[in-house]
């Protein structure tokens, strides 16, 4: 029997009156969003503000989208851009904590690492079955004319929905995977999804989830399985790249991989691919993983140039996909952080474990 009922002008599916039974907890941890402007004119986080507007927002505490929730604010506001693995093993911890008395979970953040906290989330949040959504603005709620109202009543109308069982940030109207964005601009469009949909959109006047794109619900319980603790580094490849001091720092051990972005292939006998080949020797003689990403935002390389990189040329490269480099750094910290094998950790990087990567395409004519 249909449970629909009439309140106000809005119909309560069950789905909606379900929400009410529902509790979502609120972290707010820093950023942008709850900041106010000082005497000099320049933002600055000021405590209990954000938290006390949300508790008396008549759209939070009103709407039949949004279930009732709680707010712990972060003692010292973090300003996202200083925000390192402690900060993402804190907020990990924090969420398996409340894990069993809450049904979603919005992180309020800021946005410069934004898609990192929600890359290591995605990562670190093992079997994670409710949503959890990571959002921020670029103008502080405080003014009159902003981006984090909207931003905070839509993540939480996505936090209370039961369909959702992954790490997403909401951002100006899309509501992205976290291991698939990035920011692009500094504007409130300052996040894009890279090489995956949106998982939904705000169209017209009514925001629509993109149920087909989504994870689907785990079977074992939530565990966090990594301290993140791998030693990892980016470094861009180009005809310039310092890769002496690269080679220093690799025979010395002291990193456990490098993320290498390269802007293709290249030619054989180029400056470029002797410098890969001095990072491939390198890097097999003392054990560190080298997982390669392209440069270019969209897009991947076919098959037979990935294996190019793997097998003829290269040695201890690997391409590792479709991943953004942001994701592809966290990921690895993460591998390594579960106290895996380098060979092991190898492996493992062009695996899809939470949605993050395509598996890589079949060059033309090939027989996959
Ligand atoms: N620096 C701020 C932060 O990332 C910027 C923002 O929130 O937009 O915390």
């Amino acid at each position: 029997m249909s449970l629909e009922k009439e309140k106000g002008s809005s119909i309560l599916t069950n789905e909606l009156l379900a929400r009410s039974q529902r509790r979502i907890m609120v972290f707010y941890v820093g950023g942008t969003i709850g900041m106010k402007k000082n005497e000099e004119g320049s933002l600055e986080p000021c405590a209990q503000y954000l938290t006390r507007e949300m508790e008396q927002m008549h759209e939070l505490q009103s709407s039949v989208e949004i279930a009732p929730f709680d707010v712990i604010e972060y003692e010292k506001l973090l300003d996202s851009s200083d925000m390192d693995h402690t900060d993402h093993l804190r907020i990990a911890r924090d969420i398996a904590k409340h894990y069993d008395a809450y049904d979603g979970f919005l992180i309020a953040h800021g946005t410069d690492t934004m898609h990192y906290t929600a890359s290591a989330l995605s990562f670190l949040l093992n079997n994670l079955a409710k949503p959890v959504v990571v959002t921020g603005a670029m103008v502080p709620l405080a003014e009159p004319f902003n981006d984090a109202r909207r931003n905070l009543i839509i993540g939480m109308m996505i936090a209370s929905n039961p369909k959702i069982c992954e790490v997403c940030v909401f951002f100006n109207d899309s509501l992205f995977r976290g291991n698939r964005c990035d920011k692009v601009s500094h504007s409130y469009a300052a996040f894009k999804t890279i090489n995956y949909p949106a998982l939904g959109v705000i169209e017209a006047s009514r925001f629509v989830l993109r149920e087909r794109l989504l994870l689907s619900q785990p079977t074992g319980g939530m565990s966090i399985l990594s301290d993140l603790s791998g030693r990892v580094m980016h470094f861009d490849l180009h005809p310039e790249a310092d890769v002496d001091t690269l080679l220093v720092l690799l025979s010395k051990k002291v990193l456990d991989g490098i993320v290498l972005s390269v802007n293709g292939v290249g030619h054989l006998k180029g400056v470029v691919a002797a410098k890969a080949r001095a990072i491939s020797r390198t890097a097999a003689a003392h054990n560190v993983v080298v997982s390669v990403v392209i440069r270019e935002l969209r897009g991947c390389l076919a098959r037979k140039e990935a294996e190019r990189i793997r097998h003829l040329e290269y040695g201890a490269l690997a391409y590792v996909g479709d991943m953004c480099a942001s994701t592809a750094q966290v990921k690895m910290a993460y591998l390594f952080g579960k106290g895996l094998s380098p060979t092991e950790v190898a492996r493992q990087m062009p695996l899809n474990l939470r949605g993050e990567v395509t598996p890589i395409p079949a060059a033309p004519g090939s027989k996959m």
